[in-house]
């Protein structure tokens, strides 16, 4: 059938990571590579929703957000059995710039840096899993990822 597209399916150990960023299509190629290439991880579980882990922090002001959030990550901690999760945000995060999520919107830089560093504290506690953090930088026409916390 000439309207099917079929890739083999393959063999597949468990993902040695479970990754959490922003569904921005701007952005998608460049985590990817930076998983990929620069971390060395082949297979990964993956959480993309706008905003990254952001809806991880909403406990207060959308605690149904979090509770969701929470769940989804619990699941993929259970049966994917990842070794450690990997949270990435971005420059330049449409979510982050909305009003609704953000009051000062020209320091979204450094409350998406905040929210990375606090995610990453809570997976540590709620899993007993290593966390790492990245925030993909805009400069001068490149991604720069640089590792926080
Ligand atoms: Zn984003």
């Amino acid at each position: 059938m000439a309207n099917n597209y079929q890739v083999p399916f393959g063999s597949h150990q468990q993902p040695e990571s479970l990754v959490i960023h922003c569904s921005d299509g701007r952005f998608q190629a460049h985590f990817r590579r930076f998983v990929v290439e620069h971390l060395g991880v082949e297979e990964y579980a993956l959480i993309a929703v706008p905003g990254g882990c952001h809806f991880l922090t909403l406990l207060d002001y959308l605690p149904k957000f979090s509770w969701v959030g929470w769940r989804w990550v619990k699941f993929l901690v259970d049966v994917a059995k990842p070794k450690k999760v990997i949270l990435i945000g971005h420059d330049d995060c449409l979510w982050y710039k909305d009003f609704r999520f953000s009051l000062d919107r020209h320091d979204t830089r450094e409350k998406t840096i905040h929210d990375l560093k606090g995610v990453k504290a809570g997976v540590e506690s709620r899993f007993q899993l290593r966390a790492e953090a990245y925030f993909a930088r805009l400069d001068g026409g490149q991604v720069v990822f640089e590792a926080v916390g």
